[in-house]
């Protein structure tokens, strides 16, 4: 027998839907579904969805859908603080997040490797792998395919919206709560490796003549050989962050 449910997608959600004018969907169904199955069905990623309501109570994603169901889903509100509600479907990470990052992503993985942010970015394994390696270590997605946060193996995920890679780094420092953990310096962003200090005696003689005289305090990655300093690298991504922290101020 044909099932319905109606379905209430609310803000960002909704440009996952084709019918972006339509407010409440019906949604035709048939034998068990459960309400995460029914999202993703019309291309929701659960990943993106924070809080449902049916029939103005929270449930979770394994409800299973009666006949004739009111179901609301929400997206993360920037404005509207909703964390403290038990009900939530997203608990704030409980430590110092973890990432890896789907292709097309090299900028924003280079950036935040330089906040310090352990990042793992493969340009050519496919989605099974992504999805499989970021449950194995517990790491969040980062992707602008809404397709591979449907993959049932994920469990955090986060849907890139911009295409500008430093808008791209602000998304994900607010959708996060990035701030508090923000080490500047800290890994390779050739390579994901920490970063030590080293002294410039140590180095002098594979640096530019400029370098050389204009800097003194650098770093290596052990892992590549890179070696970094105190420079344009730095400066930018300071500006970005103070960019960032003026975003927040503004209660963007
Ligand atoms: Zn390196």
């Amino acid at each position: 027998m044909e099932k319905v449910v109606y379905l209430r997608l609310f803000g960002e959600l909704n440009q996952f839907f084709e019918d972006k004018n339509k407010r409440i969907r019906e949604i035709k169904y048939k034998d068990r579904q459960t309400i995460k199955d029914i999202l993703e069905g019309i291309g929701v990623p659960h990943t993106e969805v924070y809080f449902l309501l049916k029939n103005n109570q929270p449930i979770n994603f394994n409800y299973l859908v009666k006949n004739g169901d009111s179901i609301s889903a929400y997206p993360i509100f920037k404005t509207i603080n909703i964390e403290s509600s038990q009900k939530t479907l997203r608990k704030k990470f409980p430590y110092q997040p973890k990432f890896i990052a789907d292709a097309h992503l090299g900028k924003l993985v280079s950036y935040l490797r330089i906040l310090g942010f352990d990042t793992l970015y493969y340009n050519d394994y496919g989605d099974k792998f992504l999805a499989d390696k970021s449950a194995k270590e517990n790491r969040i997605l980062l992707t602008k395919d809404h397709g591979l946060l449907m993959r049932k193996k994920v469990k955090y995920g986060y849907y890139i919206r911009n295409d500008n890679p430093q808008k791209q780094l602000s998304e994900v420092i607010h959708r996060y709560d990035l701030k508090e953990y923000i080490n500047k310096s800290s890994r390779c962003p050739k390579c994901n490796h920490l970063l030590e200090s080293i002294r410039k005696e140590k180095i002098i003689d594979r640096l530019e003549p400029k370098t050389k005289k204009y800097y003194n305090e650098f770093y290596i990655c052990t892992n590549c050989d890179q070696i970094y300093w105190k420079g344009s690298h730095f400066k930018k991504i300071e500006e970005l962050i103070n960019d960032i922290e003026d975003e927040f101020n503004n209660g963007l």
